[in-house]
């Protein structure tokens, strides 16, 4: 079976954890600084404005945090990752949900700015990055867990809005060896406030916090992630291209007419528009192919009927292995079964 989905991994991580294990220290320390330091340096950031913690959810968790969003009215997407309405129930917001815009994973702009919310966090679904310069009145938090390496008319992800988050999980663009995430922000007092509460232990204060650090193993072996992101992201665009020439229609918000956006390949979505992806899904199984519904009707976070936009998604939208370690002669296996179906 080809399956949907596989890390990176190899001799660079290998030695970045037998690095870390010899060295006696695995818990966060220098590994921890350095990578923090090596990711601001990738975003465009001077040193000092990310923090590494355990996973996305923590890092959405201490944004949250951060911006004091205890008992205010937080908008998040119905079609997302669970993680956003753990963090923001764990926080104590009240939730408010939003619509995708018609066609594309990522939140209605319009739904978002009239549902009168304090806080947004809007997610870059599937690497496809959301333009937020037209959002006033409202802070953000920037969900960059599926699209490390996107930009908006030439400003990384994560940097629009307050507060950008990412994940580094076993499945997303790099991983610090299966969990981690960073939290990045332009407002110095917003870090040092996060970097703060992630050092729970040894404190006079006494104030209530849950632990959230990122050990230096897997800083390590985020560290040689990164290294390598140049090379995964344009492993990707050759997958998505090559499913676009066998005639495949994927799920893409940029064009030709909209070249500020700059989006990574994180997944290669196509749309079946006949609501039976679980057909063409199990048609794939058959032939020894993993696809999946990347977001199904029951993982919706609201009561699908009000949110049309995100349930028609769920419903045609078929996921199709996208990940560097896909080989050539996989792709065109794929490409060849897939084309039974066009
Ligand atoms: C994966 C993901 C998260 C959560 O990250 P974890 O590291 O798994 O906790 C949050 N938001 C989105 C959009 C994700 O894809």
């Amino acid at each position: 079976m080809i399956p949907h989905n596989k890390p990176t991994l190899g001799i660079e991580e290998e030695q970045a954890a037998l690095r870390v294990i010899r060295s006696g220290w695995v818990a966060q320390g220098r590994e921890v600084e350095a990578f923090e330091n090596e990711f601001c340096e990738f975003i465009g950031l001077p040193a000092g404005y990310a923090v590494a913690v355990a996973n996305g959810t923590s890092a959405l968790f201490m944004a949250l945090w951060a911006l004091q969003a205890r008992g205010k009215r937080v908008a998040f997407p119905v079609y997302t990752c669970s993680s956003l309405r753990h963090a923001v129930a764990m926080i104590g917001a009240i939730e408010q949900l939003v619509d995708v815009s018609p066609g594309t994973p990522n939140i209605d702009l319009q739904a978002l700015s009239q549902c009168g919310s304090d806080i947004a966090i809007v997610p870059h679904m599937f690497g496809l990055p959301v333009c937020l310069s037209n959002l006033k009145d409202i802070e953000i938090v920037e969900d960059c867990a599926q699209a490390l390496g996107a930009s908006v008319n030439g400003t990384a992800v994560g940097l629009q809005g307050k507060i950008g988050i990412f994940s580094f999980y076993a499945t997303k663009v790099i991983t610090s060896g299966g969990q981690g995430g960073m939290v990045i922000s332009k407002d110095k007092a917003l870090i040092d406030t996060i970097r703060d509460y992630r050092e729970f232990d040894y404190r006079q204060d006494q104030n209530k916090r849950f632990n959230f650090q990122m050990t230096d193993l897997q800083a390590a072996i985020g560290r040689a992630q990164l290294r390598k992101l140049p090379i995964l992201l344009s492993k990707r665009v050759e997958i998505f291209k090559r499913y676009i020439q066998a005639g495949l229609k994927l799920l893409d918000t940029t064009s030709e007419f909209n070249i500020s956006i700059s989006p990574i390949r994180y997944r290669a979505i196509f749309t079946t528009n006949n609501f039976c992806n679980t057909n063409i899904i199990d048609f794939l199984e058959s032939m020894g192919v993993k696809a999946i519904i990347p977001i199904e009707q029951w993982e919706l976070l609201g009561e699908y009927n009000l949110f049309p936009n995100a349930l028609k998604l769920a419903q045609e939208s078929i996921s199709l292995p996208i990940y560097p370690l896909l080989t050539d002669e996989e792709l065109e296996y794929i490409v060849s079964k897939l084309n039974i179906l066009l």
